[in-house]
């Protein structure tokens, strides 16, 4: 039995000003009992222009909820218009960044370098990357997944201490399954998810790999999230769509139910 914690995280993606963002944690909050708290951590992701509204109602209702950003810049602080650092982000509480999402290497062009500079950005300021890994179709067609998902993940690592390393969070999500309904099988997620672990033993020791919380992304819903979490390489789940509905993200986190 692994002692990882499981992690739960709902990424919003662009959806939800930061009035909506008080009247979603505040439902989530409503719905959530302490025992979902034990034994799992529960994760928002809002859009930036969320988080100072999230950070105060956290801290004002002292909720066990906790919270990050969808993204961080590699640089601390200049001329980087519409960037956001790891310094404002440490400031407003955020625990989490989300590194290399799939929307982001595909319409931002982020590629193994930059997602690279931003797991040490987010190091350099106490934040825990998410760092989003996994293949498109064509390369799943091709039976590359794993080849290309841990070249992702030697990318990302390149030059990571191992004190770092062993903080981080991969999220596998074949880019395929994001937002389309097509989940990866339990089998498929396995698959990757055990890869990624024996790539961080051979990168690191067996001893870190064993700590590194490795969630599955990609279509995750109350109905599918309970064969998923029973693979061993699996601790949680990264969700996009399904975090938007309360009922359905709070099956997710009752996922032993
Ligand atoms: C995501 O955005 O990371 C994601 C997995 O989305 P969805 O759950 O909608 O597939």
């Amino acid at each position: 039995m692994s002692s990882r914690t499981p992690i739960m995280a709902g990424n919003w993606k662009m959806n939800l000003n930061h009035l909506e963002a008080i009247a979603q944690v505040q439902k989530l909050a409503f719905a959530l009992t302490d025992k979902d708290y034990e034994g799992t951590d529960v994760v928002v992701l809002p859009p930036f222009t969320d988080l100072r509204s999230v950070q105060t109602l956290v801290d004002g209702d002292k909720l066990k909820i906790t919270y990050g950003s969808q993204d961080i810049s590699a640089h601390d602080s200049g001329a980087r218009t519409g960037e956001v650092s790891g310094p404002m982000l440490a400031k407003l509480n955020c625990t989490f960044a989300v590194i290399g999402h799939s929307e982001r290497r595909q319409y931002h062009g982020e590629d193994e370098a930059v997602c690279n500079a931003k797991v040490k950005a987010a190091h350099r300021h106490g934040i825990t990357p998410i760092l989003c890994v996994g293949e498109g179709l064509e390369v799943r067609k091709a039976g590359n997944q794993v080849a290309h998902t841990l070249a992702q993940v030697d990318g990302a690592l390149e030059g990571v201490a191992a004190e770092d390393a062993e903080t981080i969070v991969i999220a596998y999500e074949p880019v395929w399954a994001i937002g389309t309904g097509e989940v990866a099988t339990p089998e498929d997620a396995q698959e990757v998810c055990g890869a990624i672990r024996g790539r961080l033993a051979e990168l690191y020791s067996q001893e870190l790999a064993d700590k590194v919380r490795i969630q599955y992304g990609g279509s995750v819903k109350g109905g599918n999230v309970a064969a998923i979490m029973a693979q061993p390489d699996v601790d949680g789940a990264l969700v996009g769509g399904a975090a938007l509905d309360v009922d359905e993200f709070v099956k997710i986190v009752r996922f032993r139910d």
